[in-house]
């Protein structure tokens, strides 16, 4: 357990970016239509999802353009759709948990094939220069990434990027994931963010057999987290704050379930995990968590609260040299590795599958923590696109 393994390799040579169009081609640009296809999105923050029409560009000679199978639903896409984080361009079609099969490739695209599975995850470009770019950092871009829906792409006319529930997508091939053979779609989707988003400080901090791994919250993220620390041969721990989940816990593979409300059972674990992924959106109180690592153990904090936190204490961090720390998805060399793990130990999420109709209300249960632990939309439920685009 070293922090600070090395880096996966670049993704090559840096491409020399144009100007970038500040504003999108016009809508009635003809050049800039492409194929139309179905999908699901939300036309302000309190429309709700409903059917839209897309028109992805046309492949240009390094995309790729995929057939979407299934697309998990991720808490971000509600926080982006209903306008949470922010205002969003709208319409917003969300979804960065893509899986489906190669349609069409560009004329310099080698090395993926038509027919052959594939995934998208939340970043589909970034500046491909910079420090963090050159390192296979891309989610650190230091000009900002490009996600998969939501903001301005540079390199295709400014235009607002779209995501995954929909029929089809078209990606550059350097940020195309291939999914290993015998891999379940369904199933393997929430890899792309909510596996990748644990696997990569997990890695970071170079878990292996006989480290004990926490994690703090049991939804989406937490569940991936038990599966992957598993895998890597750790002893899992999870902390929850509800007793109905320590079932749950232990049929993910947990080792230990311990409950945060009891003060009795926090003190029996001081000290006694290396390192502890928390999962939490919401504020809470760190310190009690601080508490349970040993000499040396570091928290990842993962979700992204919409206020501030309790202080953490400076001495419980001095007293046994304790890293606090947070951590963004995963870059793309990195999420590759994880697919190819996760398909090595066959680990893939737990999920329930829901057709286009269902959304809204599968969003509905998502914020009421009612799922296991991941919806994903299987698109075969899409709408027939309409003749005209919508977004
Ligand atoms: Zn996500
Ligand atoms: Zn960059």
């Amino acid at each position: 357990m070293t922090p600070g393994r090395p880096v996966p390799p670049p993704l090559g040579k840096p491409l020399i970016l144009a100007e970038p169009p500040v504003e999108p081609a016009p809508a009635d640009a003809p050049a800039a239509r492409g194929t139309l296809t179905a999908a699901m999105g939300a036309t302000s923050a309190g429309s709700g999802l409903r059917p839209l029409t897309l028109a992805r560009r046309e492949p240009k000679d390094d995309d790729v353009e995929i057939d979407i199978e299934y697309c998990g639903l991720c808490h971000s896409d509600v926080h982006a759709t209903r306008g949470e984080w922010g205002s969003r361009p709208y319409p917003l079609v969300p979804g960065h948990e893509i899986v489906g099969r190669v349609r069409r490739v560009g004329s310099a695209v080698e090395d993926f094939h038509v027919g052959e599975l594939v995934g998208v995850g939340c970043l589909v470009d970034s500046c491909r220069e910079c420090e963090s770019c050159l390192e296979g950092l891309e989610q650190y871009c230091e000009r900002g990434n490009v996600g998969t829906y939501g903001v301005k792409d540079p390199r295709n006319g400014g235009a607002i990027t779209q995501g995954g529930y929909a029929g089809t997508i078209v990606v550059d091939r350097r940020f195309v994931l291939r999914v290993p053979e015998g891999m379940d779609p369904a199933s393997t989707a929430p890899l792309l963010c909510a596996g990748i988003t644990t696997y990569s400080p997990l890695r970071y901090f170079d878990v292996e057999p006989g480290d004990v791994v926490g994690v703090v919250g049991l939804g989406g993220l937490g569940h991936m987290a038990v599966k992957i620390a598993k895998a890597m041969g750790a002893e899992v721990v999870v902390f929850t704050s509800s007793e109905t989940k320590t079932a749950a816990a232990a049929e993910l593979g947990a080792d230990r379930v311990v409950l945060s409300r009891d003060p009795g059972a926090m003190e029996a674990a001081k000290a006694s995990i290396d390192v502890i992924i928390d999962t939490v959106a919401a504020p809470h109180d760190l310190n009690p968590y601080l508490r349970a690592l040993r000499l040396g153990g570091a928290l990842f904090q993962l979700g992204l609260p919409p206020s501030d936190m309790p202080p953490v204490s400076p001495g419980l961090l001095i007293r046994r040299r304790l890293a606090y720390s947070g951590s963004l998805i995963g870059g793309i060399a990195e999420t590759q590795e994880m697919l190819d793990f996760c398909a090595e130990h066959g680990v893939a999420s737990d999920i329930e599958v829901v057709d286009a109709a269902g959304l809204n209300s599968a969003y509905d249960r998502m914020v009421a923590g009612d799922v296991k632990y991941r919806f994903v939309l299987d698109t075969k439920t899409l709408h027939t696109p309409s003749e005209k685009a919508d977004a």
